[in-house]
């Protein structure tokens, strides 16, 4: 469970509000692999709609991820505001939902964790391409990179490249 996570029965018509801070902390749950840090502010409201639940999710804030140009540090902001509908149902198992913005759960669940919903948010609502604007990647780290690059293209020459070569023939 992440520490994110909201009563169901106290739901009212007019509406309950919830406010939560998303930091490094959280991500603890998920791994690091797309954001590698995050300080967001989460506003839920939710609200009891006849036999099911609608919670408006507004995440602000910024992620820190990895350069895709130079890898270092870059600095995103977080603006999200989703509208999910929490139904209920004797066997959620076997209801379709396709649905990003539908949760389904069981009869009677008096708790919901939010943790994996909000973490999903924010990484959907980053651009596909992370990179600094032109011009401020850090140079050194560029020229790195590229010198990387250039030794990775040139041929190794090793005392088994050649036995390699004589393997591939034999194949042939
Ligand atoms: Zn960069």
């Amino acid at each position: 469970m992440s520490e994110i996570v909201i009563p169901l029965h106290g739901a009212t018509r007019k509406g309950q509000e919830f406010d939560y801070e998303l930091s490094d902390a959280f991500l603890s749950d998920f791994g690091r692999d797309v954001l590698e840090g995050l300080d967001c502010k989460v506003h839920l409201f939710v609200v009891q709609k006849g036999d099911w639940l609608e919670v408006q999710c507004a995440i602000k804030g910024n992620a820190k991820v990895q350069c895709d140009r130079c890898l270092e540090d870059l600095l995103l902001p977080v603006d999200v505001e989703e509208t999910l509908t929490v139904r209920f149902d004797a066997a959620p198992e076997d209801v379709v939902n396709d649905d990003d913005n539908v949760i389904i759960l069981r009869e009677g669940t008096s708790e919901m964790d939010l943790g994996q919903t909000l973490y999903d948010l924010v990484c959907v609502s980053l651009p596909m391409c992370k990179v600094h604007p032109e011009g401020e990647c850090n140079p050194e780290a560029l020229a790195r990179l590229s010198k990387e690059e250039e030794m990775a293209k040139e041929p190794v020459n090793t005392p088994f490249s050649g036995l390699k070569d004589l393997l591939k023939q034999k194949e042939n």
